[in-house]
């Protein structure tokens, strides 16, 4: 039996109902090499965020699976207190953000050292937390995988295969989505262990269609941006619907959150347009109900459990 290991501890499939794949309560998009990167009260972040996961928890979300990692401000402390607050369980990775924000140690850390360091955070806690990464985020550079990158997704993909922890990468383009399914799988892992992060930005359907085919899940996750409109999302998610790769999808808002670069956090964005704007959405151009709960409820639960 597949458990969803989050910052409340390991959840089943029957203590769940929805689950959105890539948001944020807190992430710092400064390097960390910047005056009060990564810095808050825990006491701020629960204040910002806790109405917000109030409100998604209102609108049938249950658990909400963070995605910063290692780069970009990620604090396994300060979530946890956040879920202790709220009742409300996120899910947290192991795993390095893309070049500029790859740490000094990870530069000069061997394959076999970063693959051990995801590991322990896999089996074991994070920094002191007492919270068990439950996947493994990183990411590419929008023209191709630099050295260090590579190096990162090498040792990602033995994590991943001695835990069964999926790999989900931040990539733009196509075409380093094929190199990266490459890579996973020379060093024994499997695509299926694969979700490729906005997967929406790629102009080219067919490339998404390329990784589905391999196996790999395609996330959907601006649904909401500013910069969108509804209408694509639904064409591409129908379009893979009837390609017949509904159960490789994976639909978000990339939302929230808490920004210490910001006065006060900034203000956060709801997690609850998908639940409240998008799905009825769906429900209109003729989705049927067994397939939305599929991508609501049964897909994130199969690709982030283990
Ligand atoms: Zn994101």
């Amino acid at each position: 039996m597949t458990q969803l290991i989050t910052t409340l501890g390991p959840k089943r499939a029957d203590e769940l109902g929805m689950i959105l794949a890539h948001e944020h309560v807190f992430v710092d998009l400064r390097t960390y090499d910047q005056p009060g990167y990564a810095q808050a009260d825990a006491a701020d972040v629960i204040e910002l965020m806790a109405p917000e996961l109030e409100k998604a928890r209102a609108a049938g979300v249950t658990a909400i699976v963070e995605c910063s990692a290692v780069g970009v401000g990620r604090r396994a402390d300060i979530l946890k207190a956040v879920s202790e607050a709220t009742g409300f369980p996120l899910v947290v990775p192991t795993g390095i953000y893309r070049e500029p924000w790859v740490p000094d140690w990870a530069h000069a850390a061997t394959e076999e050292e970063l693959r051990e360091w995801m590991t322990g955070e896999l089996t074991g806690e994070i920094e002191g937390s007492a919270v068990q990464a439950g996947w493994i985020k990183l990411s590419a550079g929008d023209d191709g995988l630099t050295a260090s990158e590579t190096n990162i997704l090498r040792a990602a993909a033995g994590a991943g295969a001695s835990t069964n922890a999926i790999i989900g990468s931040h990539t733009i383009q196509g075409w380093v989505v094929r190199d990266q399914l490459d890579i996973v799988e020379e060093a024994g892992y499997t695509p299926e262990r694969f979700i490729w992060i906005h997967a929406q930005v790629e102009p080219d359907f067919e490339l998404n269609l390329e990784m589905a085919r391999r196996g790999a899940w395609i996330e959907y996750d601006g649904i909401g941006s500013e910069d969108s409109d509804d209408g694509f999302y639904v064409e591409r998610i129908q379009r893979m619907l009837d390609a017949g790769f509904g159960d490789q999808v994976l639909l978000s808002h990339d939302r929230g959150w808490y920004d210490p670069a910001q006065p006060g956090g900034g203000t956060p964005r709801p997690f609850t347009y998908i639940s409240e704007q998008f799905l009825p959405k769906l429900r209109a151009a003729g989705v049927e109900e067994e397939t939305i709960r599929q991508l609501t409820h049964v897909n994130p639960f199969r690709a982030f459990s283990r």
